[in-house]
């Protein structure tokens, strides 16, 4: 079969960072392996300047500040009637401003990244196809993980493709019209760099991953010696960071644990700069002095003795931990970071799960969108390469427990290894390639 490049179109909104980034890491994709390939990136429902349509993605960072509106608003839009509802109403309202929009581009080949942007964009799609004559494939790939809105799985799609047997389920539940063939189970595409560190890494637990993860913090500027947890909030810097490193930094310090805390502000100035200007030093000095004299050191101490046999060991070493933690912005290299991490604390975001996952890090879950983001919590419970805890001290405890035992670290370090695909994109842009050139071929 030739192989040329292709004229690809994204569906995409900036609703949090996920839907970009899988958008991306597939462009990435059809330039490797389709060289010469042209690909735009459309929001269809902005630029239609039709209320509420043209508000999503600042909708979308309000709500997602604000779980009780946002599960309020999730559960009631994730059902028959108001899917139903809302396609008749953006058809009348939106339909020829899309078309008109989508009628400037000529693709080969559009690709929905997006819940949204799947029943009226694939309708408007195939008629504009029509009138050219000629069939331009439609795709959609699902970028959430382990839960997904309804809307996800309309349209006459050629092919879907899924992260988890939990979306192949629901989307067969939800009334997508594909055969089994057309519904792919492919993995979440994550960017080229996360299969590039997979494959170099060559497992995180094997002797030569251990020495490529040292090597990783030397490149990074951490000290390779030192444990690493890298404590996120998505791109907004959201959830309790601030009060989640605290407590990691009293509790590791406490039990002797060498550490680096990373802590991923995102566009939250604010917390960085607290983190600038802590002082960490008398922070933990002043907690320590409270809990000795409240007595409830000795207490802790007790019923983490009775929970973990080990904690003696521990909690009887004669120095303190050498803690450091460190405020970053937006990071651009978080593929570098998760291979230097030992533990991922996160917000249940389905792509940072996936990253995590493909190159075998450990997880933290300690908030969830309510709806969308709570099957990816499930993703990681059930795959045994994490936990769930909203509670920061109960974090620090758990965290500081993982840290101290290798073995266990290993142990979900190869089952997070095993939910992950770090070669994603690149399946799904092969197979997506060689249908639509099939289908341009049969066509000249
Ligand atoms: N991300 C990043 N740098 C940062 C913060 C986040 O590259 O400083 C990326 C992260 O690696 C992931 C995406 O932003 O690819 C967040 O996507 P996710 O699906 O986890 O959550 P969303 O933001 O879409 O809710």
């Amino acid at each position: 079969m030739e192989k040329k490049g292709l004229k690809v179109l994204f569906l995409s909104a900036d609703t949090g960072g996920g839907h970009r980034a899988s958008a991306e890491s597939l462009a990435k994709q059809f330039l490797k392996y389709f060289p010469g390939t042209d690909y735009d990136l459309v929001d269809v429902w902005t630029p239609t300047g039709v209320y509420p349509y043209r508000t999503l993605v600042p909708s979308y960072k309000h709500l997602s500040a604000h779980p009780r509106r946002w599960k309020a608003l999730y559960y009631i839009s994730n059902t028959r009637i108001y899917e139903q509802m809302t396609n008749i109403h953006s058809t009348l309202t939106c339909k020829e401003k899309i078309r008109k929009h989508l009628e400037s581009y000529d693709p080969d080949v559009v690709i929905s990244v997006h819940p949204t942007m799947t029943y009226l964009p694939e309708k408007i799609v195939r008629q504009i196809g029509e009138k050219r004559g000629k069939k331009i494939p439609f795709f959609t790939v699902v970028t959430d993980f382990g839960s997904g809105h309804c809307t996800w799985f309309q349209g006459m799609v050629d092919r879907m493709y899924v992260a988890s047997d939990r979306i192949k389920t629901l989307a067969k539940r939800r009334g997508a019209k594909l055969s089994d063939d057309d519904l792919v189970m492919s993995g979440l595409p994550i960017r080229d760099e996360f299969a590039i560190h997979a494959k170099n890494m060559n497992g995180r637990t094997t002797e030569h991953g251990k020495n490529y993860r040292r090597d990783m913090k030397a490149s990074i500027g951490l000290d390779p010696e030192k444990k690493m947890i890298l404590l996120m909030g998505g791109g907004e810097g959201v959830g309790s960071l601030g009060e989640i490193a605290e407590n990691l930094y009293y509790e590791l310090r406490r039990k002797g644990v060498d550490a680096s805390i990373c802590v991923v502000c995102g566009r939250n100035e604010q917390l960085r700069e607290d983190i600038k200007t802590k002082n960490w030093d008398k922070m933990y000095e002043e907690r320590k002095e409270r809990r000795s004299k409240s007595g409830s050191l000795k207490k802790l101490k007790n019923i983490l003795k009775r929970k973990s046999p080990n904690m003696k060991e521990i909690s009887s070493g004669t120095r303190d931990g050498d803690v450091t933690v460190l405020g970053l912005g937006f990071v651009s290299n978080m593929a570098d970071f998760m291979v230097a991490a030992d533990v991922l604390v996160s917000k249940a975001g389905p792509g940072t799960i996936a990253e995590a996952a493909s190159l075998g890090l450990p997880v933290m879950i300690t908030s969830f969108l309510p709806g969308q983001e709570a099957g990816n919590v499930d993703i990681v419970l059930d795959g045994g390469f994490g936990a769930f805890q909203k509670n920061p001290i109960k974090i620090a405890s758990i965290l500081s427990d993982w840290l101290t035992n290798d073995s266990l670290i290993d142990e979900m370090s190869k089952k997070s290894e095993a939910a992950g695909n770090p070669n994603a994109a690149a399946d799904i842009v092969k197979d997506i390639g060689k249908i639509t050139l099939e289908i341009m071929n049969e066509k000249s």
